[in-house]
């Protein structure tokens, strides 16, 4: 095991991690993890509660703590790497919900400009209507 590999089995161990859980996320064998651990028990004040999240450019397993926000990826190189690969998908995000003002429907445009009328023919439509 390498040092890496110890400080996490250490760290999941805090977390209140099972041996079986520790040992897929490290991908070390189990028997290894349960050893290591009944030799390296670790304090039980030490141990906080959080959740283990996985990086979701890597996989890799990411210790969330109660108090930090939840983190999404393990370092930015990969969170860069992740929103380089759904640019369309962060576009989609920012896309704003509106409700036509002239026809009562739903319509959703890019970006976060107002929007007042689903179509062009709404808007004339009502133009037309504000005219009479
Ligand atoms: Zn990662
Ligand atoms: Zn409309």
């Amino acid at each position: 095991m390498t040092q890496i590999e110890k400080q996490k089995i250490i760290e999941m161990q805090k977390q209140g991690l099972k041996y079986p859980t520790i040992a897929k996320l490290t991908g070390i064998n189990i028997g290894t993890v349960k050893t290591y651990c009944r030799r390296h028990p670790v304090d039980a004040a030490d141990t906080q509660p959080g959740t283990v999240a996985f990086c979701k450019e890597c996989g890799k397993p990411v210790i969330v703590r109660e108090k930090c926000k939840p983190r999404q990826f393990c370092s930015d190189a990969c969170r860069m790497k992740w929103w380089n690969g759904h640019r369309d998908e962060v576009k989609h995000k920012t896309e704003s919900r509106f409700i036509c003002e002239f026809c009562g429907g739903a319509f959703t445009r890019p970006g976060k400009t107002r929007h007042r009328f689903c179509s062009k023919k709404c808007s004339a439509e009502a133009r037309k209507k504000a005219a009479e």
